[in-house]
């Protein structure tokens, strides 16, 4: 039988105390911009269903990268930069406003000269979004 599909927070904790990294999933939209730029990729990364908001929109089952060998990691943080919402962040970090964080990334965008909006609306990050958010 499968397993049922778990809430975003188990990854969410589970990151938290496993990995150098952690992703508020409720702000993740689920390009796969961490993965992309990632140099190692999915040696480090994957991505598996979790019943999680989006931006606001109610709780459901979406697709979400999850470190599953975080030990790989070399902490070169390019991740976070390419993360276009903020959702990505330090594991010893707490997002305190994620709303906020969303908003003022979102705002962000328009200005960066690497990641920026171009960069985030690539097909290869559009195929993806449509892809893990069914
Ligand atoms: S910090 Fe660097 S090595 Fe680690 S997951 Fe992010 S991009 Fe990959």
């Amino acid at each position: 039988m499968a397993e049922p599909v778990k809430d975003w927070r188990y990854y969410y904790e589970y990151m938290k105390k496993n990995a150098p990294l952690a992703i508020y999933y409720p702000i993740c939209g689920g390009g796969e911009e961490c993965i992309s730029v990632c140099p190692y990729g999915r040696e480090i990364w994957d991505v598996v269903p979790m019943i999680t908001p989006m931006f606001g929109a109610k709780p459901k089952k979406r697709y979400r990268p999850v470190m599953i060998h975080p030990e790989k990691c070399r902490r070169c943080y390019l991740c976070i930069q390419a993360c276009p919402t903020g959702a990505l962040h330090r594991s010893e970090e707490e997002l305190k406003h994620p709303m906020l964080t969303l908003l003022k990334n979102t705002l962000k965008l328009f200005f960066k000269k690497r990641y920026g909006l171009k960069w985030v609306f690539r097909e290869e990050h559009r195929e993806k979004f449509k892809k893990n958010n069914p």
